[in-house]
């Protein structure tokens, strides 16, 4: 379950990957918390018990619900200030604000309302975005890596980069094959940026830790490209959102297990057609009362 990975840094693993980095006094600095308070008791067992340490601070790579699910009960019970950056800080605070978005802005329904997506209200002390977080004598980079959610960031510290969700295991994309993404030219970016991050260690938010993950980052380039090219062979004719993501939903046998698979993966293909309209490939176009969408006469090849 904990692996060490440098001196001071080690990887407590479970469905999320926790970060314990250890400061002078007997301090630790936590990376994420897991998704709920069962497993934050967990953690916190194994942090001051087996490690003897107390957590003074939580880095947050990003506000979605198996990420954070811990952080209030780890603030709570040791008083450790949580740091987050500018837009992730904000759903920490109003964790409704994340099933809101994928219900397109109202009000979520109740089978938006589970534990999956929707976290226990965390504080939030210190906002970040980029540079460096100073605790005594342990400096953290933080590294921007927007995409997968708005405002998501990476940690790198003694040569181990915790990079939250930019990159998902090979079995996920296996079993889920398509991963969740806020904005897809975002997360292109940071797929760059993370391949091209020193690291010794590179622990994703979910999986194994690993030495290089580029073929890991090939794998879900992959995806990204099959994606793109099963929605714009959908296009043909003006469809709307829901119409296209269907198609895209059975051709691609995703298995669609529930409502929160529904609207992560519907949110995703916006995401993308969104992304295709930005380089010309796509147009936006209201028919019969509707918003569509429509290939325009592009090669596909062009679309880099
Ligand atoms: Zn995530």
């Amino acid at each position: 379950m904990y692996q060490q990975l440098a001196d001071r840094v080690g990887v407590f693993g479970g469905g999320v990957n926790v970060g314990i980095i250890q400061a002078a006094d007997n301090h630790a600095i936590l990376v994420d918390t897991g998704a709920n308070e069962s497993n934050a008791r967990k953690l916190l067992r194994h942090v001051r018990e087996e490690v003897g340490l107390n957590v003074i601070a939580i880095l947050t790579t990003h506000a979605h619900a198996d990420h954070f699910g811990g952080h209030e009960f780890v603030a709570r019970r040791t008083g450790a200030e949580v740091y987050a950056s500018p837009i992730e800080a904000t759903i920490l605070k109003n964790p409704e604000l994340q099933p809101s978005l994928l219900f397109g802005g109202a009000a979520p329904p109740a089978a938006l309302k589970e534990r999956f997506i929707l976290a226990r209200p965390s504080p939030v002390h210190c906002v970040i975005d980029a540079g460096v977080v100073h605790f005594a004598n342990v400096a953290v980079e933080v590294v921007p890596l927007p995409g997968h959610s708005p405002n998501q960031v990476g940690y790198l510290i003694d040569g181990v980069f915790f990079c939250g969700d930019v990159v998902f295991p090979s079995a996920a994309i296996e079993k889920f094959r398509i991963p969740y993404l806020f904005d897809l030219d975002r997360h292109l970016a940071s797929m760059e940026l993370a391949a091209r991050t020193p690291a010794s260690w590179i622990v994703p938010g979910h999986g194994t830790v690993e030495r290089d993950i580029t073929s890991l980052l090939e794998h879900n380039l992959a995806v990204v490209h099959e994606t793109r090219e099963t929605i714009l062979k959908r296009l043909e004719e003006p469809a709307p959102l829901e119409t296209i993501a269907c198609g895209v939903f059975d051709a691609m046998d995703v298995p669609m297990e529930s409502h929160v698979s529904y609207y992560l993966l519907r949110s995703t293909i916006a995401a993308y057609l969104a992304s295709l309209e930005a380089r010309g490939a796509v147009e936006h176009l209201m028919l019969n009362r509707q918003a569509c969408w429509k290939r325009r006469q592009v090669e596909i090849g062009r679309i880099s």
